[in-house]
């Protein structure tokens, strides 16, 4: 085994306190990993706090994973000692289901294994079955090569890491819906997921309105590449914009009023909601979706093969995350403000200062 410092949040209100756990020895098919950055998610923050009543301690939390590769098992192809690699929400699935042999392991019928917060499941017969998952924040993990995913040179690492949550759950729903040039795209809500929602919209050709209450957020939009901002409180603006809409991409994180939204796409557009996991409330009404054949479905984070596709496409189009880096001994500080919205848009862990603190 492999003794690996991380921090950790042992219960539900206890702030993350250093913490050192075992993970598994490469196997053949399997990457070792030494991190380098991990970014800071919202989900979390939920899930430290058991915001979702499904936290197994001691949680070692963090999905958006950029490191430097140290070992490969004997069958591993894609990943070589030295290569930079990205870990992001998965580390496995059941590969038998449909929706494993299309890609969409997301989706996986038996329940992807998350990072963290999760067990490795006894379907797998792998080593570590029924241990839990640790995330990371922490020094190393190790990973089956098909749950990485292999990081272009040249890229600024740092701003890379949130790619893995914030970045594919944004570009998964955009590459569904075939989103492009000539489309009038809305991003609502400017935070982790809306500020990378702006840029893949923008670099995919279509013209990217951000959909926000706040004038300030709004100018932000513009300079990150949206073209129009919409203040969702004016209703005169909101009334001008209905029915114009080709394409909605709602990161709002939490349960809202989507009726005014759906007012603003075109007969048989759709608007994906990728932030909340909540109830969506106040209702939806039957008119707002009956009321020009509107379609409002959900989308979460995307498959291996998308992820890599995405990343190659950031590599090639010089997109990365706008991020605060922060040493790990301040995550704390940072987890307040995330409550309070106040990051622009991600933190991310510099893991050295786990590391140089020794
Ligand atoms: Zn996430
Ligand atoms: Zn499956």
């Amino acid at each position: 085994m492999i003794e690996v410092r991380g921090y950790a949040a042992h219960d539900d209100h206890s702030p993350l306190v250093p913490f050192t756990f075992q993970r598994r020895e490469p196997g053949p098919h399997d990457v070792q990993i030494e991190i380098l950055y991990a970014g800071i998610c919202h989900s979390d923050v939920h899930q430290a706090h058991n915001d979702w009543s499904n936290s197994l301690y001691p949680m070692v939390p963090g999905h958006e994973i950029v490191g430097r590769v140290v070992k490969v098992g004997a069958e591993v192809k894609k990943l070589k000692a030295g290569d930079i690699a990205g870990v992001g929400c998965m580390v496995d699935s059941c590969r038998q289901c449909s929706a494993c042999k299309e890609d969409l392991e997301q989706y996986c019928e038996q329940g992807a294994i998350l990072t963290y917060n999760d067990k490795a499941r006894s379907y797998k017969e792998r080593p570590g079955s029924g241990q839990l998952t640790f995330g990371g924040y922490s020094e190393q993990i190790v990973v089956e090569e098909r749950f990485v995913v292999k990081v272009p040179a040249g890229m600024d690492l740092k701003a890379v890491a949130p790619l893995l949550c914030a970045g594919i759950t944004t570009w998964s729903p955009l590459r569904h819906w075939k989103v492009g040039s000539g489309q009038k795209v809305g991003v609502i809500g400017l935070g982790g997921l809306g500020h990378m929602g702006v840029k893949f919209a923008k670099a995919l050709g279509a013209h990217v309105v951000m959909i926000t209450t706040s004038p300030e957020k709004g100018k932000d939009a513009k300079r990150l590449g949206a073209d129009e901002v919409l203040l969702s409180r004016d209703t005169d603006a909101m009334a001008a914009h209905a029915l114009s809409f080709d394409f909605l991409l709602n990161t709002i994180p939490v349960g809202h009023d989507v009726n005014p939204y759906l007012a603003l796409l075109k007969r048989d557009s759709t608007m994906v909601m990728v932030g909340v996991l909540t109830a969506i409330e106040p209702p939806v009404t039957g008119v707002s979706l009956i009321g020009g054949r509107k379609n409002l479905t959900g989308s979460g984070i995307g498959g291996m093969a998308e992820t890599q596709e995405m990343i190659d496409f950031c590599a090639e189009h010089g997109i990365v995350s706008d991020i605060e880096m922060i040493p790990i001994q301040a995550v704390n500080q940072a987890y307040e403000r995330v409550l309070k919205n106040d990051v622009k848009y991600r933190f991310v862990i510099d893991i050295a200062s786990l590391r140089d603190a020794a």
